[in-house]
């Protein structure tokens, strides 16, 4: 069994069909990317998974669990955790402080058994440990706000783990990124593989191809195949309808 089943997804927007029947797997300690042309629902099947969007058919299954009737809390306190195009970090904030929050949000009442101040350093432990993981070391009491677009994405990234995910969702995480920030980001990605299973939708080709386990190409709402990257590269359908070649 994978870890993570989207199956039969169905999302409607009027009578724009944005989501047709979309199944795909990621197993544990994949990097699975989602690719396709603006417009092909990737952003709507994240929001399905992740269940912003309520879908009109279709099941969310992770390690066997039907999520699909929880609340997008409920999924991510189930192990479904995702970032943001838009980063939702606390701008007036440290980046310490933005880390712990999160932290303290997911530990909630695991730690209420154990004493305060052991929770407490457990906690900023864990904060400083994200923060080192996702390269923020040197930033810590900086307002979250102050730092580069690039930088701010790299906290969304650490704030999404704060949860220990099973499944990582990550929708564009370069986007409007240079090629320096890009890179940065392209390396702790590469550098989560294994901790976490990544659903990755990402325009990048190289960097798709280069991090992706697995491909699939979404065109129109569908699947059009999934595979490794040699396969799509040789999918006659994704070289004329995606790849422009
Ligand atoms: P992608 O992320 O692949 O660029 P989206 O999932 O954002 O594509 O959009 C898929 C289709 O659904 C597009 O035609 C888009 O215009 C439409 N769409 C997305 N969100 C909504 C919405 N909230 N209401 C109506 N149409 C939407
Ligand atoms: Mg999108």
């Amino acid at each position: 069994m994978s870890l993570f089943v989207a199956d039969g997804l169905v999302k409607r927007f009027g009578g724009l069909l944005a989501t047709d029947h979309v199944s795909l797997t990621v197993e544990a300690g994949e990097i699975h990317a989602l690719i396709g042309p603006n417009g092909a629902g990737k952003s709507t099947l994240v929001n399905l998974i992740s269940g912003l969007l309520p879908a009109d058919a279709g099941r969310v299954l992770l390690d066997g669990t039907d999520l699909s009737t929880l609340a997008p809390h409920q999924r991510a306190r189930a192990g479904l955790g995702r970032c943001f195009q838009i980063t939702s970090v606390f701008r007036n904030d440290s980046v310490r402080d933005n880390l712990l929050l999160a932290v303290q949000a997911q530990a909630g009442s695991s730690f209420r058994c154990l004493r305060r101040r052991d929770s407490e350093r457990e906690l900023m432990a864990r904060a400083l440990e994200l923060a080192a993981q996702l390269g923020l070391t040197a930033v810590l009491e900086r307002p979250a706000g102050t730092l580069p677009h690039g930088v701010q994405k790299q906290l969304d990234v650490a704030l999404a783990l704060a949860s220990r995910p099973r499944l990582l969702l990550l929708d564009e995480p370069m986007a409007g990124m240079g090629p320096e920030d890009s890179l940065q980001m392209l390396g702790l990605i590469e550098r989560l593989r294994g901790d976490t299973a990544i659903l990755l939708i990402e325009h990048d080709m190289d960097a798709v191809f280069q991090l992706a386990d697995r491909i699939s190409v979404l065109v129109y709402g569908r699947v059009l195949t999934s595979g490794d990257a040699a396969h799509v590269k040789a999918h006659p359908e994704v070289q004329a309808v995606y790849l422009g070649t």
